[in-house]
């Protein structure tokens, strides 16, 4: 992360992004850079799309319009991250929090999960992705998480990638050394984390996810923790133990 422009505002885009580019911005992207940060005609900002790096560019005022013209390539673009984070939703501040949490803890794929004791019925998808793109602007993040359809858990277990390891984060399970959990998962195995709902899951969807093939059930400790916050433990744990956080990816 050594010499990493954190100053300069960053805009995610969705137009491919290429050297000598010019990106038209949308009514509330020039909103943001020029009522809300005030910046003005050549600032500096950085800009992203989740595919083709991040760029450096400069702002280009027009009477009715605001545009972005790239110059160079500031980081390349980073191999895909491959940890899923399932979750049974929340509602809309929390859920809010928790994407952005989810995000930032380097998840490469979010999907709310319907359980018997979920409070929330309706995902709005489209908030999620806004809130996924927020915290990859903020956090210098150049990868986009993918926000799956909602589904529920006894389709979740039926239509599981087979060779990848589900975490279930059980607030019933024993209180147990969570670092040796992961330590007897094979390395470099593809992961999926699930925290359930603030009622917790049913006795029986309990059973259901203790019968499938591949299921690490985890305890976090021996306090209840809001979803929320369960997510972002789990989230550290697997990513200290297992994923990102053990070595500096090429490319953050
Ligand atoms: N209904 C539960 C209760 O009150 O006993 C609380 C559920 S908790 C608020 C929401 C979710 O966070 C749980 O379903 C679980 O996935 C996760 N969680 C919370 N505390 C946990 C713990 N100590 N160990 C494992 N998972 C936990």
């Amino acid at each position: 992360m050594t010499g990493y422009d954190f100053r300069s505002p960053r805009l995610c885009v969705s137009a491919p992004l290429e050297e000598g580019a010019a990106v038209t911005l949308d009514r509330g992207q020039a909103h943001y850079l020029t009522t809300v940060l005030r910046l003005k005609e050549g600032h500096h900002v950085l800009v992203f799309n989740g595919r083709d790096g991040e760029w450096s560019a400069t702002i280009a005022l027009a009477k009715r319009s605001a545009m972005l013209r790239l110059g160079t390539r500031t980081r390349a673009q980073p191999a895909a991250a491959d940890l899923h984070y399932l979750f049974a939703p929340l509602k809309s501040a929390r859920l809010d929090y928790m994407v952005q949490k989810a995000v930032e803890m380097g998840v490469s794929r979010l999907q709310p999960v319907h359980t018997r004791y979920g409070q929330v019925a309706r995902v709005n998808l489209e908030r999620m992705r806004a809130n996924a793109v927020e915290a990859a602007e903020q956090c210098g993040i150049l990868a986009l998480p993918e926000i799956a359809e909602p589904i529920a858990l006894t389709g979740l277990i039926a239509e599981r990638e087979p060779g990848r390891y589900l975490v279930f984060c059980d607030e019933d399970a024993e209180t147990a050394d969570p670092i040796a959990v992961f330590r007897h998962l094979p390395p470099h195995t593809p992961l999926a984390v699930l925290v359930g709902p603030e009622g917790g899951f049913a006795e029986d969807e309990r059973a259901l996810l203790l019968k499938a093939p591949n299921v690490v059930r985890l305890s976090l400790g021996p306090r209840i923790l809001r979803a929320d916050t369960a997510a972002v433990a789990v989230l550290a744990l697997v990513q200290a133990v297992l994923g990102d956080w053990r070595h500096e990816p090429d490319n953050q």
